[in-house]
């Protein structure tokens, strides 16, 4: 028996059936998969994850269907790293690295559209869609050449180039359109209410954030099912941020880990900060504003879960913290130097908002921390561009004994 139950309102609980649809029609407030977990018993479902596949797919138990869909490109089961030489530097205990590079789109967007296109499937779509700031572009557009399903995908005109090559390449209709992120959000919504297709971060998208609940899972289950003490995480929409939460929430409601849930740190971009800003301000609500960062995988102006993440953070003892650009840069550089992962410029915003808090002193001595890293280094190369120096010589063991004449006598 499955434990999917329904779709409910997150602000009136009012409740719908598992269908396409985003907001409640009463009042306007955002739908959730809801769940009944009291038929399901720990030791059949630990068995269940552990004979399971190398996928997201090993927690079908967790995720909003009757029976595992057959999906055609693996996602999920990324590297969980003890980085001991980042947390030496940063004066820290205990820290990991959640990887989620490895995705066959080396980004976490693959765990959200694995299932956001198989509920499109079931759902009967033949069409999918997404307004994307540049990684859920690259995996919906895999996924569904891997699923044989047309896609269109929309990005805002600024994008990285990288991202942008790495998402035609599959065949998509790829659209740039004129404007900000949420230009191209507000361009979909209109989309879908005319259209028979299945935008994975609209019509589809209460499915779509259930998939973010699998990195949760795959934390505790790589650390033996423990939960760690605090989580450091981007936060663009706030739905990877607050799902992680809740995936944490449902296997200690399950029995399948104990302890209180780790303290939630929210990372964000100086130039696109909605949540950190209401979250220093006090405020329950975001005000919009602008985008202007290198972080564009955040760029995310009016973010939808901006509400429930600073209620997290809140509730949990943690933060939102933003940095600048620079800051951004020197947090890839730490991670590299440090860890050997090469993160693009969302990760670089995690990194450096751990130094943050690390300097600060808000880090205790014995905590267990992990680092969440969304996305890979090679999409957003421009970050590093002159940040270090390549010595050019000619093919000569004295040119080279020149150039470095320098380093071996001090070394
Ligand atoms: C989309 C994205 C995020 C954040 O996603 P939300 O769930 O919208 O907060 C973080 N990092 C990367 C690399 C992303 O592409
Ligand atoms: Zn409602």
């Amino acid at each position: 028996m499955a434990a999917v139950e329904a779709l409910e309102c997150k602000e009136c609980g009012a409740r719908y059936a598992l269908e396409a649809r985003h907001a409640c029609d009463s009042c306007f407030g955002p739908l959730e998969v809801t769940y009944d977990f009291s038929g399901l018993d720990r030791e059949g479902a630990k068995r269940r994850i552990q004979a399971g596949p190398a996928s997201v797919w090993r927690y079908a138990d967790f995720l909003p269907f009757e029976r595992p869909p057959r999906t055609a490109l693996a996602a999920g089961v990324s590297p969980l790293i003890r980085a001991d030489r980042l947390a030496e530097r940063l004066g820290l205990g205990e820290v990991w690295v959640k990887n989620e590079a490895s995705n066959p789109t080396h980004s976490f967007k693959d765990r959200v559209v694995t299932v956001a296109l198989a509920k499109a499937q079931e759902l009967g779509y033949e069409v999918v869609a997404c307004a994307s700031t540049g990684n859920l572009a690259n995996a919906v557009a895999a996924h569904a050449a891997a699923a044989g399903l047309e896609s269109y995908v929309f990005v805002p005109a600024d994008l990285e180039e990288q991202k942008i090559l790495a998402t035609g390449v599959y065949g998509t209709h790829l659209v740039s359109v004129n404007g900000t992120y949420d230009d191209v959000n507000r361009l979909c919504s209109e989309l879908a209410a005319e259209r028979e297709w299945g935008f994975v971060n609209v019509n589809v998208r209460p499915y779509y954030a259930e998939g973010s609940k699998t990195l949760a899972y795959e934390v505790a289950e790589q650390l033996g099912f423990e939960l760690p003490d605090r989580v450091v995480c981007p936060v663009a929409s706030g739905s990877l941020f607050t799902k992680i939460a809740r995936g944490f929430e449902e296997w200690r409601e399950v029995g399948l880990v104990e302890g209180d849930l780790p303290t939630f740190n929210g990372a964000q971009a100086e130039g696109c900060s909605p949540v950190a800003q209401a979250f220093e301000a006090g405020l329950d609500v975001c005000k919009p504003v602008k985008p202007s960062t290198i972080a564009k995988s955040l760029a995310i102006g009016d973010p939808a879960d901006g509400p429930y993440a600073i209620d997290l953070a809140r509730r949990t003892g943690g933060g939102i913290d933003s940095v600048t650009d620079d800051e951004i840069r020197k947090g890839i550089g730490l991670l590299a130097e440090t860890t050997g992962v090469f993160t693009e410029t969302a990760g670089g915003v995690t990194t450096a908002v751990l130094a943050k808090l690390a300097e600060r002193g808000d880090i205790g001595a014995d905590e267990r921390v992990v680092l969440v890293i969304t996305g890979e280094g090679l999409k957003t190369l421009d970050a590093v561009r002159g940040s270090f120096e390549t010595r050019v010589i000619e093919p000569t063991t004295t040119a080279f004994a020149e150039a470095f004449q320098r380093e071996a006598v001090t070394s």
